[in-house]
């Protein structure tokens, strides 16, 4: 009989987060200054981080330890099981091998708290009274008000109005964690105000959101950003993922041979496959490895690789990414958490050094695949995952056409049991493929800054 899961002991838990940058054939761009265009230094980055994270940001090292609080905080739920998914496999009658690292055991139910309970603790330790974000579907929301709970520190949060409005129990996860929840586009802040005048059903998306908040911490001297994915610090946070995966796979005496996650700004694929990456650039195996996203909101294989603003308002220093424009509002899929329109900066390099590949899927294939997963392996994926797992069960029909016994590896980052609202409507046949608009693209990146400069 196939053994299930792959399990590590709490003293088997990486004691370092990896940083894959001094590692690359080639640096990435730096980040710039929104208004000189001159690379960003830490000052540029102070008003909205502590020092720690911004050394983080930057860094040339290859390994930071974990601090002794973080790790015992991530040892609630960490190591995270590792599970093969021999159902799913029978199901699909394929000769594929399928493993799945679950993240959704964390408190709040994805793998956000691996980055949220590190940036908590950065910040206390730099005396900062309250923390300020943006959440899309949620989880990074109720991820930073569970670590914020963990540190003493305050929370205030913008949730994208779409998400506020479909998901009111994520809202009140948040508020059990302390924090204060608010709809977005809001009447807080000048730039909510203006685009509520225009619009006063407006969606929101995940670019508005973090003008707001970004918007709240950047004047007072007491108050800080914390942003849940896309930058170097957060997929570094992330990586010990792809660290215990690496111990996992090595007792279940297996390499793999496709490795796929799904993007929405980069953090649970980067955490997942950064230290296979590290692993193939040495030798020693040699994935292919692959990012999903939406076909509604498909950055890296529609997007353009150029410097933008990583919110709306055009607030923060541009980062040079695939874009989809930072004024582009995506279709309000249920995936919520990849709704951003912007990549990784991290990501987009990696993926313009040709070191990954890219994949779009709608998301009706997506949910397809979630509910053959979910009758097969019990978890119900949240709809972000969902991508990540189809991708995988193209990768298992593929192996079935071929005959190849194809190790696939994938990180199923989160459960859907505040996301049920999405499996409601696909089951009842509500749910569509929205046809991307490239006139929204192209007006949006009409706005995108023309950067004139080397970099
Ligand atoms: C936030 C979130 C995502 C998208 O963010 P990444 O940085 O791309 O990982 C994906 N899945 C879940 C469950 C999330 O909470």
């Amino acid at each position: 009989m196939a053994q299930h899961k792959y399990l590590l002991n709490e003293d088997q838990m990486p004691t370092q987060w990896y940083n894959i940058v001094p590692d690359l054939p080639e640096p990435p761009p730096p980040a710039l200054h929104p208004g000189t265009h001159e690379p960003a230094g830490p000052d540029d980055f102070a008003p909205l981080f502590p020092m720690d994270l911004i050394m983080q940001e930057v860094t040339q090292e290859s390994y930071i330890d974990i601090p002794e609080e973080v790790q015992d905080i991530y040892k609630i739920w960490r190591p995270s099981p590792l599970f093969r998914a021999t159902r799913l496999e029978q199901l699909l009658d394929t000769p594929a091998k399928i493993f799945y690292k679950y993240e959704g055991v964390s408190p709040a139910g994805s793998h956000k708290p691996n980055t949220s309970v590190p940036q908590a603790y950065y910040n206390a330790k730099a005396g900062v009274r309250k923390l300020t974000t943006e959440t899309g579907a949620g989880q990074w929301g109720s991820s930073l008000a569970f670590a914020c709970a963990q540190f003493g520190l305050e929370c205030e949060v913008w949730q994208v109005a779409a998400s506020y409005a479909l998901k009111p129990y994520r809202k009140a996860m948040m508020e059990v964690w302390g924090a204060t929840v608010h709809p977005s586009p809001s009447e807080l802040t000048e730039f909510g105000r203006s685009l509520l005048a225009e619009n006063p059903d407006h969606p929101g998306s995940l670019g508005i959101a973090i003008s707001e908040a970004v918007a709240e911490a950047a004047p007072h001297d007491d108050v800080r950003y914390a942003l849940g994915s896309v930058l170097n610090h957060v997929l570094m946070h992330q990586t010990i993922i792809g660290e215990e995966a690496l111990l996992q796979m090595e007792m279940a005496g297996e390499t793999p041979d496709v490795l796929v996650g799904c993007t929405g700004g980069g953090s649970n694929f980067g955490g997942l496959s950064f230290p296979f990456l590290r692993e193939k650039m040495k030798g020693n195996m040699n994935p292919t490895i692959r990012c999903v996203e939406p076909a509604a909101c498909p950055s890296l294989t529609q997007g353009e690789y150029r410097y933008d603003f990583g919110d709306s308002a055009g607030m923060t220093p541009l980062m040079k990414m695939h874009t989809l424009g930072h004024n582009f509002v995506p279709d309000p899929i249920h995936a919520g958490g990849l709704r951003y329109h912007g990549m990784s900066p991290l990501v987009s390099h990696i993926y313009e050094l040709g070191l990954v590949e890219a994949e779009s899927i709608g998301q009706t294939e997506c949910f397809t695949g979630a509910l053959q997963f979910a009758k097969t392996e019990g978890i119900i994926p949240a709809p972000e995952p969902t991508h990540a797992i189809a991708a995988a069960i193209r990768e298992a029909n593929r192996a079935k056409e071929t005959g190849e016994e194809t190790v696939i590896l994938t990180a199923l980052c989160g459960h859907g049991h505040l996301d049920l609202a999405s499996y409601e409507a696909f089951l009842s046949g509500e749910m569509v493929d929205h046809e991307l608009s490239t006139a929204d693209i192209e007006a949006a990146m009409a706005e995108v800054p023309a950067v004139r400069s080397a970099h």
